[in-house]
């Protein structure tokens, strides 16, 4: 008997991520699981946004997001970036991130294209490569650092290799790309002529003095990059929705068809707020950075004292841990443990590799929540010393 629903579905599992914020409801349990703040988005852009709607912004805008909008997002990466986009021909705005993401591969991928994908990976980039008909080759980050092996990057390229996913600062593991890294991936995406997509959604969120850099801006790069970055984790606002790619016109094009297909536009109202949340300035980026470091110093202090071993991060909001110390079958059966009689939600390392098994030691847990939630967790946690 035929099936009623399609292949293409079959192969998905209901995301890890999500299903610990669902889990975490039912339990009761924190969720450092889903990265999102639990900690208000700041006021100015919320007011915006209340006002957009009173000013009757609330119909479709134009598919690829509004023209204030693109502007704010063209000017911001000219600064930010280094990148130069015309907002007319260079800048869409998407439904968050993910939504920048499947209109990117789907917009450039033909059924049997190769995709090289960083590993541990964040994991809608394997449902995106599956809906989009890539083929995934994998290169793995190492630990501690999450380096790269540049002989085995080399060896993945080849004549059917399209597309290169980056990820920077990198979820789940924090690495921060350096620009000698991005060098050495252009110059392998120029010799092969591959696109670089690159998602940069945790662009503000660095630590430590660490430079982001986009790989957009690189010399050679302006025409085969397509950057990802948006509003959610920068101005705490991640249901907003609102995501944007700059690329050059020819991908751009091709992008803005797949995007409007797909969700014809980004909320019109938010993306009014979104130019007020853009023009916040340079002191509420620094606030945001030292805010998050406090935050990561804390859990991580927390994680180790009760036998965590973390990798500390140098960008984004999240840590990896060993969890070898503590003795169980794998990373699926600790992570229920924890959420259900521990009452914390982290995610399961293994869902961030291709093979569960890789996976097995390892388990992330989020640190985008007010000192409140962070110091609530850490009494929960004290119980699994005793
Ligand atoms: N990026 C977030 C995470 O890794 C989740 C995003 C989402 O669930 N859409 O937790």
């Amino acid at each position: 008997m035929s099936s009623t629903t399609a292949d293409r579905v079959a192969i998905f599992t209901e995301s890890v991520i999500r299903e610990m914020t669902r889990l975490a409801a039912l339990y009761d349990g924190i969720n450092l699981a889903q990265g999102y703040p639990d900690f208000p988005a700041p006021d100015a852009i919320k007011e915006a946004a209340i006002q957009a709607i009173r000013d009757d912004h609330n119909q479709y805008s134009i598919t690829w997001g509004t023209k204030v909008l693109r502007t704010a997002v063209s000017e911001k990466v000219r600064s930010y970036n280094r990148i130069s986009a015309d907002p007319e021909t260079g800048v869409t705005i998407c439904c968050g991130a993910t939504e920048a993401m499947i209109a990117a591969l789907l917009a450039i991928i033909n059924p049997g294209d190769e995709v090289i994908i960083f590993e541990p990976f964040y994991e809608n980039y394997g449902p995106d490569s599956i809906i989009s008909g890539a083929v995934r080759r994998y290169i793995t980050l190492q630990e501690p650092n999450w380096e790269f092996d540049r002989d085995e990057l080399a060896r993945l390229f080849n004549t059917k290799t399209k597309a290169i996913i980056i990820n920077t600062p990198n979820n789940p593991t924090g690495k921060v790309f350096t620009r000698e890294e991005l060098e050495f991936i252009a110059g392998l995406c120029q010799r092969w002529d591959v696109i670089a997509v690159t998602d940069e959604i945790y662009e503000h969120i660095l630590y430590d003095g660490t430079e982001h850099v986009s790989i957009g801006s690189l010399d050679g790069m302006q025409d085969r990059t397509i950057t990802i970055s948006g509003l959610s984790k920068t101005f705490s606002v991640t249901g907003w929705r609102l995501g944007y790619t700059v690329a050059c016109p020819r991908l751009t094009d091709a992008l803005r068809k797949a995007h409007d297909f797909l969700t014809v536009n980004a909320p019109t109202p938010l993306q009014v707020a979104g130019v007020a949340a853009l023009h916040l300035g340079p002191d509420y980026y620094a606030r945001l950075a030292a805010d998050y470091r406090a935050r990561r110093d804390y859990l991580l202090d927390v994680l180790s004292s009760v036998g965590f071993e973390c990798f500390t991060p140098r960008g984004a909001y999240y840590t990896m841990t060993d969890i070898s110390a503590f003795g169980y079958a794998d990373d699926t059966e600790f992570a229920q443990y924890l959420v259900k009689d521990v009452g914390i939600a982290a995610v399961p390392g293994s869902s961030f590799y291709r093979e569960a098994h890789l996976g097995r030691d390892r388990l992330r847990f989020a640190f985008c929540k007010k000192q409140s939630t962070l110091t609530e967790a850490a009494a929960r946690l004290s119980r699994l010393r005793s």
